[in-house]
C-alpha cells in the first residue's frame, strides 16, 4: 500500500486537501467539539505533519527535503514509522552539529559550552551514531520499497536509541546555574527566559531559555492538539498559574487558537478557587485548560453537572490521577484530553487523543527513551522507568537525554486512532531521587516498581 492509499474511513476529501496547503488545524475549524469527536480526525500523526514538513524546512537539506517529496511524505495525513524514523534520524545528527559536537560547527567552535564539554569523551559513539542515521535516511532516499510503510519508528531507530544510550545523561542538576553554558545560539536570540523554582532552599534556580521560532512551534502543536476539542466559536479560559505572562501558555494558546475562532483569557497567576468560579460564572467558558488540583476544586463544586456551557477541557501542568477525568467524562459530559509537558520541552511535548491510549509524541521536537532511573539501562517498550527526552529542534538550548524524574513506558502498539507512531503510556508519577520507588503523588505513597 503505498503511502497515499491510506485507509479513507478517518478523513474526507476537504480535510486532505487541507492538510495539503498546511492547514491542518483549518479542518475541524467550524465544528464543535461533539462533531469532531464524532468524526474521527484520522490518524494522531496530524499532531506531527504540518511539523514535520516544518521540521524538514528547518534542516536546509535539499537532497532529505526532495526525497521527502518524491517519497509523498510531505503530503501525507499521517505519516507511516519509516517517515519518522529518517526525520527523527535527521534531525538527531543535525541536533549535535548545533551543539557543536559534529560536523563543521564543531571545527567552527560553535554551540553549546555544557554539551561540547560533555561529549567530548565520546566522539565515536556520535560518530557511529551519524552513521547510522545515515543508513535510515539512505535507506529512505535509495530503497523506498525496502521497508514495510507502517513499520514502527521504534524499530527503525533501535540502532541509533542503541548507540543514543552510550552517552551520558543530563538532569535538572544540569541546567541549574548558568543557563547561558547551554546556549546554541547568541543571546540576541532569546525570547523568553523561565526560571523553575525548585522545592529545596539550597541549589540555583533552573533557567530555561526560548527563541521566537522555539515558542512559534509550540504554538503550533498547542492549536493542532486543542482543535481535537475546540472550535470557532468557543470560548477557553485558561486557569493554569503563571500561563498569563507574556509568552505564556495562555499566550501561545490565544495566538494559536484565536485564526480558528476561538477567544482565549487566562486567569492571573494567584486566582483563589472563588475567583475562579466567579469567572467561570462571568465568562461561561465552552472549555477549560487547566491543572488536576483545579480540576479536583471545580468537581468539588460542581459534583453533578458541568459549570455553565462547559463542553470540555485539557488538564496539564501535573500529574493527573485519571479517575478524575472519567468522574468529569461521567457527571459532566465533557470531552477531556491530557497532556503531558514540562517547561524543557517549550511546554508541550505529549497529548492524548480520543483513542485514549497514551500520548502522542511530538516525534518531530522530542525523541524519547525509558531508562532504569538506577541504571540507566534502557527498557524495551512496555517496561516503567524513567522518561529521559531530546529536544530534536529546540534552537536555544537543547537538551539531550535529559531525565524528567517521570516514570511512565512507551507503547508501541497501534492507537486506536489507526496511529502507528509509538506513545507515552500513562504517566504513573515521580520517582524518589535514587531508588526505584514512584511517588504516587495523590496518596503520597511509595510503590516499588519491580525492574
Ligand atoms: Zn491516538
Amino acid at each position: 500500500m503505498s503511502n497515499h492509499a491510506r485507509p479513507e474511513q478517518n478523513t474526507n476529501a476537504s480535510a486532505r486537501e487541507a492538510d495539503r496547503a498546511g492547514q491542518v488545524s483549518d479542518q475541524v475549524c467550524g465544528q464543535s467539539y461533539g462533531q469532531v469527536w464524532e468524526h474521527s480526525l484520522g490518524p494522531q500523526d496530524f499532531l506531527l505533519s504540518s511539523e514535520a514538513r516544518e521540521s524538514v524546512r528547518d534542516l536546509h537539506d535539499p537532497l532529505f527535503a526532495r526525497a521527502w517529496e518524491e517519497q509523498g511524505f510531505a503530503e501525507a495525513q499521517g505519516l507511516p514509522g519509516r517517515a519518522v524514523a529518517a526525520l527523527q534520524a535527521r534531525l538527531l545528527v543535525r541536533l549535535f552539529e548545533r551543539l557543536g559536537c559534529l560536523g563543521t560547527e564543531k571545527r567552527q567552535g560553535f554551540g553549546s559550552l555544557f554539551y561540547r564539554t560533555l561529549l567530548a569523551p565520546y566522539q565515536s559513539s556520535l560518530m557511529q551514531l551519524q552513521q547510522s542515521c545515515r543508513q535510515i535516511w539512505e535507506t529512505m532516499l535509495e530503497a523506498p520499497g525496502t521497508v514495510a510503510l507502517d513499520e514502527s519508528e521504534f524499530v527503525l531507530l533501535a540502532p541509533v536509541r542503541k548507540i543514543l544510550a552510550t552517552l551520558p545523561l543530563t538532569s535538572g542538576r544540569d541546567i541549574a546555574g548558568d543557563y547561558r553554558r547551554f546556549l546554541c545560539t547568541s543571546q540576541d536570540e532569546v525570547a523568553r527566559i523561565v526560571t523553575l523554582t525548585t522545592s529545596g532552599s539550597t541549589g540555583a534556580a533552573k533557567r530555561l531559555a526560548f527563541s521566537v521560532r522555539d515558542l512559534e512551534r509550540t504554538r503550533k502543536f498547542f492549536a493542532a492538539g486543542m482543535a481535537q476539542i475546540v472550535g470557532n466559536g468557543d470560548v477557553l479560559l485558561v486557569c493554569l498559574p503563571g500561563a498569563e505572562r507574556p509568552d505564556g501558555v495562555a499566550d501561545l494558546l490565544n495566538r494559536g487558537l484565536s485564526p480558528l475562532g476561538v477567544t482565549v483569557h487566562a486567569l492571573p497567576s494567584a486566582a483563589s478557587d472563588q475567583v475562579v468560579q466567579e469567572t467561570i460564572a462571568k465568562l461561561s467558558p465552552t472549555s477549560l485548560v487547566l491543572a488536576p488540583r483545579q480540576l479536583q476544586t471545580l468537581l468539588h463544586i460542581f459534583p453533578d453537572k458541568a459549570p455553565g456551557r462547559l463542553r470540555s477541557f485539557l488538564v496539564s501542568a501535573d500529574w493527573c490521577d485519571h479517575s478524575l477525568l472519567q468522574q468529569a467524562q461521567k457527571n459532566w459530559q465533557v470531552a477531556t484530553l491530557d497532556h503531558y509537558g514540562i517547561t524543557e520541552t517549550c511546554f508541550g511535548c505529549a497529548l492524548e487523543c480520543r483513542g485514549k491510549t497514551g500520548y502522542h509524541i511530538r516525534h518531530a521536537d522530542v525523541l524519547c527513551e525509558i531508562i532504569d532511573p538506577l541504571t540507566g539501562e534502557i527498557l524495551p517498550p512496555g517496561e516503567v522507568g524513567e522518561l529521559v527526552l531530546t529536544t530534536l529542534r529546540q534552537e536555544v538550548m537543547p537538551l539531550v537525554r535529559y531525565r524528567t524524574g517521570d516514570a511512565a513506558s512507551l507503547r508501541i502498539d497501534r492507537c486506536n486512532c489507526t496511529s502507528p507512531l509509538s506513545r507515552i503510556d500513562r504517566l504513573l508519577g515521580r520517582f524518589a531521587p535514587g531508588t526505584r520507588d514512584i511517588i504516587h503523588p495523590k496518596k503520597g505513597e511509595r510503590c516499588h516498581v519491580p525492574l
